[in-house]
């Protein structure tokens, strides 16, 4: 079985080959940041022109780079939501052309639900499972009893983590994406300004994480009116504990409310290494428990995701044709309703 397939929600060009749904023969990924960043962050236009102008290239690397040809293939799998229009548009279009140049079947693929299956590039899913999706544009957790079956249990109500990070990093004077280096300077730093914890001892398991970049935010305005130097590891160690602690409270919660064989850490913030070894000491306490941390190199935006996504999906036997759009506000639960 062999799957091509295609990312393009976001920044990330991207096109993969993969063989049962969990070995990776190829996965190129053409990024953008470097046009995006004089702008602060991802400007729509420019996104899609780039992926025109990479999506070709990068099918044929990554056909040449797993020695698979046409047709070989089994199905083409494709992103069509949620992200931005213009850059969905063009890997459904180019799925589209070669699922109907060369017969083969095309699969719709949530970019969450790929996000999540990424972890079966390293090992087998058991169901059921529990995934933290914490991403550019999402924080979930999501209840899953079994394969293809997707309970959002819950979400942020406003900004995502990774959105979050993003934003007081360019307060830091950091640059789209901020995620990684306030991650490298938190680790230099102590919690020393006790950020609040939005909504942790609230009974049920929504995030916020728009009050704490307003008290990040307003704590350094506030010290540069009266000319007070501030420590930026401290600040950057103070953000990621208050933001750690409660994605991990949260996911404790859940955990004994919903008990399973697996949590997943996925999405582009799952490279975070204070939540990553924060998780790790959380799950330890759940001896029936085992917690699957998404490989660094798969937590960003990547066609090998949405192949391991679209192989599960394919022998569920959901199929798109010529008429499938990009679909920006695709909301996560509609694989539970496919699957009835
Ligand atoms: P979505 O998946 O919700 O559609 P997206 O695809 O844009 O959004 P991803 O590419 O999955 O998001 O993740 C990118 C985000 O991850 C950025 O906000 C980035 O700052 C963040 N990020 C990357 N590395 C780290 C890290 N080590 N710590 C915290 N955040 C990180
Ligand atoms: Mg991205
Ligand atoms: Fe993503």
């Amino acid at each position: 079985d062999l799957v091509l397939a295609f990312e393009t929600s976001c920044d990330e060009t991207s096109v993969a080959v993969i063989e049962n749904g969990n070995r990776i023969l190829s996965n190129i990924v053409a990024t953008q940041i470097k046009s995006h960043q004089r702008f602060g962050g991802v400007v729509p236009e420019v996104a899609s022109r780039h992926h025109i102008e990479q999506i070709t290239g990068c099918i044929g690397d990554a056909l040449r780079e797993a020695d698979v040809s046409y047709d070989e293939l089994t199905s083409v799998a494709v992103t069509y939501g949620p992200g931005l229009v213009g850059a969905l548009l063009i890997g459904v279009t180019a799925a589209k052309a070669v699922a109907w140049a060369h017969n083969l079947p095309l699969v719709p693929v949530n970019h969450l639900a790929g996000h999540i299956y990424a972890a079966r590039l390293v090992e087998p899913i058991e169901f059921p499972a529990m995934a933290l999706v914490v991403s550019g544009g999402h924080t979930e957790l999501v209840y899953m009893p079994e394969e293809n079956q997707f309970q959002i249990i819950g979400e942020t109500r406003d900004d995502a983590a990774g959105e979050a990070y993003d934003k007081i990093g360019r307060v830091l004077g950091i640059n789209y994406p901020a995620g990684k280096p306030v991650d490298e300077l938190a680790h230099k730093g102590q919690d020393t300004f006790h950020f609040p914890r939005a909504m942790d001892a609230d009974d049920n398991f929504d995030f916020s994480f728009s009050g704490l970049k307003s008290a990040f935010i307003n704590t350094v305005h506030h010290a540069d009116q009266i000319n007070e130097k501030l420590s930026r590891e401290d600040l950057a160690a103070s953000f990621q504990q208050a933001v750690v602690d409660v994605l991990a409270d949260k996911t404790n919660r859940a955990l004994k409310e919903f008990p399973v064989k697996q949590l997943i850490l996925a999405g582009g913030v799952a490279a975070n290494q204070g939540l990553r070894e924060r998780l790790t000491k959380e799950v330890a306490a759940f001896a029936d428990t085992k917690l699957e941390l998404v490989p660094l190199s798969l937590c960003g935006d990547n066609a090998a995701m949405i192949g391991a996504a679209g192989e599960m999906l394919y022998r569920h036997g959901v199929r798109g044709d010529a008429t499938l759009n990009a679909d920006p506000g695709l909301e996560f639960d509609w694989l539970a309703d496919e699957a009835k």
